[in-house]
């Protein structure tokens, strides 16, 4: 992929820019592909947001309008992000959006959270349309583990459930990852850490990105959500990721400024203004 944009301006892959560099999640992906234990759609996709519900959801015309008005408020922003409140490889409205603002916007870093599943299917083009950076998602490296995590996962028209699901969406992770570091994306890789589930397995997770070439990756702790079959999980200890962050550091780098943003955050990570511009979100979805 040739850019001539300056990678470094994402504040999430750099922590350096910070304070300096703001970004925007467009909430134009509803729909998912697939049944994580941990979320609750009525709230938000947890793999990049803290569970709060978006407070509206944009066609990519209206994402276009919306991205006009916010940099008018907020000229710092750097990224371009969509992270749900869903899947953005399972709503065509993603690419769409980054069809419609990638000429307008030439300097925009565009980044995308996925859980992996129809990555391969996209992974190519997202690099075409010049999306730098990609999060996926990994929980687990084995079925076994990964059945406990995912209920189900649908491919086309097909439900796969337990392990043949959870086989199913690592194979998947594994060639869209692949894929995006051939042609140059930078890769981070969330991992929700989930006590008595994966708890024990992060390593090997880390081992596996750090084969895949992974930049870097972002161990979080579960959220439990209520109405879930985590619900009544512990949340892990700050010891037990800041134990597995270090441990982790020494497979594949770790970010550990993640603020878990809302599937329509904007402002700078330690200046989140999503409450404030509210109204503008309100105003682009009539
Ligand atoms: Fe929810 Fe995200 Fe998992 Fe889909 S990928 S089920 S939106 S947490
Ligand atoms: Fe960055 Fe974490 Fe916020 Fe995503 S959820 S935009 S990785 S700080």
């Amino acid at each position: 992929m040739t850019t001539t944009k300056d990678l470094s301006k994402h504040p999430c892959f750099n922590r350096e820019s910070a304070g300096s560099c703001g970004r925007v999640h467009l909430p134009v992906a509803p729909k998912c592909n697939i049944m994580c234990n941990f979320c609750n759609r009525k709230y938000d996709c947890v793999s990049e947001s803290r569970p709060g519900v978006t407070s509206a959801v944009l066609t990519p015309e209206q994402a276009v309008l919306y991205m006009d008005k916010v940099l008018e408020k907020e000229p710092r922003i750097t990224v371009c992000g969509i992270a749900g409140p869903g899947d953005p490889m399972a709503n065509p409205e993603a690419l769409e959006t980054v069809r419609l603002l990638k000429d307008k916007y030439p300097q925009m870093l565009f980044c995308l959270s996925t859980n992996g599943l129809a990555l391969p299917a996209h992974a190519a083009e997202l690099a075409e349309l010049g999306v730098t950076h990609v999060t996926v998602t990994v929980n687990a490296v084995d079925p076994k583990i990964g059945a406990k995590i995912y209920s189900w996962a649908r491919d086309g028209k097909v439900i796969h459930r337990g392990e043949a699901a959870a086989r199913l969406l690592l194979e998947r992770q594994i060639e869209g990852i692949k894929i995006l570091k051939a042609k140059g994306v930078i890769v981070k890789s969330n991992t929700i850490v989930i006590p008595g589930v994966n708890d024990h397995h992060v390593l090997e997770v880390s081992k596996v990105l750090s084969e895949l070439g992974v930049d870097i990756q972002n161990i979080m702790p579960i959220f439990p959500v209520a109405d879930t079959p985590f619900a009544e999980v512990e949340a892990p200890s700050s010891e037990m990721i800041k134990d597995l962050r270090e441990k982790a550091g020494g497979l594949v780098p770790q970010m550990s400024h993640c603020r878990r943003c809302r599937a329509d955050a904007v402002g700078l990570l330690c200046n989140d203004r999503s409450g404030e511009l509210a109204p503008l979100l309100g105003e682009c979805s009539r």
